[in-house]
């Protein structure tokens, strides 16, 4: 198993540090998106000069193309990719189920998703070809990928389904996780007695759903403990419901998960979100946020949001931000920078997200210190403000 350790507490916030076979991720972290085996735009030693120590690949994605078991054969995730970090991926299921309800066509039939209690069939977005995962199946991909942490396979609906949904749908995703843990168990037993197997863990993370019932959220999480998993996760938040019915959600919920594992929040958020995940006691964060608006040409700031686009910057001769030591800001005047933003330049993408991506693990980093300074609070209230405070741009 990844040893983690609980390094400070700060009212519900954790400094914390999970030991991987491939390098020590320091908590709170924020784990770069890399769906398809690759952060957009960036090589993998851009990610090390960032500072990232794991990143997040989805397992739909490589299940469809290339395939887990070509990714396997060419030595798995951290050598088909050249990545000597942590990897963490995702179950698939999130993926396949947004599919479905893109379409209006979860609920059973002849649709693109159909649900059974042994595991799913849905069609490929590739190629319409139909493909079917379980939970031994999405175990047994993610084992394949090589990830240092595999992800339980969940259904998430959306927050906002009604409540008998929620109820037969955490009923199903809980005897999942039984399954899933059980797969699991017979792999690393499998691969303990196989002197030739790569001796690494792979740690599987329960995942608790319930949407916004408090009642649902609780049973979830009890059940999901007594199973005494490597890790936690909270699923099932920022997928419809209010940013507020969110936060009451996760706030109840991140102090109910064991103390001596990592927790991880998962598809969230904005960097507000970070920080009030982190004063909730979150330790592990992902999001396509960062990457993806900085591909949009909207990159964060110290002092807010600026649009790169936007005329006010064509003469600018000054960095994103001043208070920025990436490569980026370094280098680039605004004006350049939205000058190639405006000629369609792929290097407008790599320099935006080099700067968004470094905005976010310096602000887990500040929030890592402050933690163990115990000033977490007002470390928090000072980026919200000058976040508030800076010009619109
Ligand atoms: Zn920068």
């Amino acid at each position: 198993m990844n040893r983690f350790t609980l390094l400070a507490e700060d009212g519900a916030a954790r400094r914390g540090r999970l030991e991987t076979a491939h390098g020590t991720v320091e908590t709170p972290v924020f784990m770069p998106v890399g769906t398809a085996a690759a952060v957009k735009t960036l090589e993998p030693r851009d990610l090390e000069a960032l500072g990232a120590r794991i990143v997040l690949a989805n397992t739909y994605h490589l299940f469809l193309r290339p395939g887990h078991e070509r990714v396997q054969r060419l030595g798995r995730l951290h050598r088909f990719m050249s990545w000597p970090g942590a990897v963490l991926t995702d179950s698939g299921g999130f993926q396949v189920f947004s599919l479905g309800e893109r379409t209006g066509r979860v609920k059973g039939g002849p649709g693109l998703v159909t649900i059974a209690e042994e595991g799913v069939t849905f069609r490929s977005h590739l190629d319409g070809s139909r493909q079917f995962l379980s939970p031994e199946k999405a175990i047994a991909v993610q084992e394949a990928l090589g990830a240092d942490v595999i992800m339980a396979f969940d259904e998430c609906p959306p927050s906002l389904a009604d409540r008998a949904y929620h109820e037969r749908s955490l009923a199903r995703t809980q005897r999942w996780l039984v399954r899933c843990r059980q797969a699991w168990r017979e792999i690393e037993d499998r691969r303990a007695d196989d002197p030739g197997a790569e001796q690494y863990a792979c740690d599987l993370f329960g995942i608790a759903q319930g949407g916004l019932h408090p009642d649902l959220r609780a049973r979830a999480i009890e059940e999901a403990a007594a199973l005494e998993l490597p890790g936690y996760a909270l699923g099932g938040y920022a997928v419809g419901e209010e940013p507020a019915q969110m936060w009451e959600g996760v706030e109840r919920d991140a102090p109910r998960l064991p103390r001596g594992k990592p927790r991880y929040l998962m598809g969230v958020g904005t960097p507000e979100d970070l920080l009030a995940g982190i004063a909730a006691g979150i330790d592990m964060f992902d999001c396509v946020l960062p990457t993806r608006t900085a591909r949009n040409g909207l990159l964060f700031t110290s002092r807010g949001k600026v649009v790169i686009r936007n005329a006010r910057h064509a003469d600018d001769t000054g960095p994103i931000d001043p208070a920025c030591t990436c490569y980026t800001c370094r280098t680039f005047t605004r004006a350049y920078l939205r000058h190639l933003f405006k000629a369609g330049e792929i290097l407008a993408l790599r320099a935006n997200t080099l700067h968004n991506l470094h905005f976010y693990l310096s602000l887990m980093q500040g929030a890592r210190e402050a933690i163990e300074q115990g000033r977490f609070q007002s470390f928090r209230r000072e980026r919200l403000a000058a976040w508030r405070e800076g010009d619109p741009t």
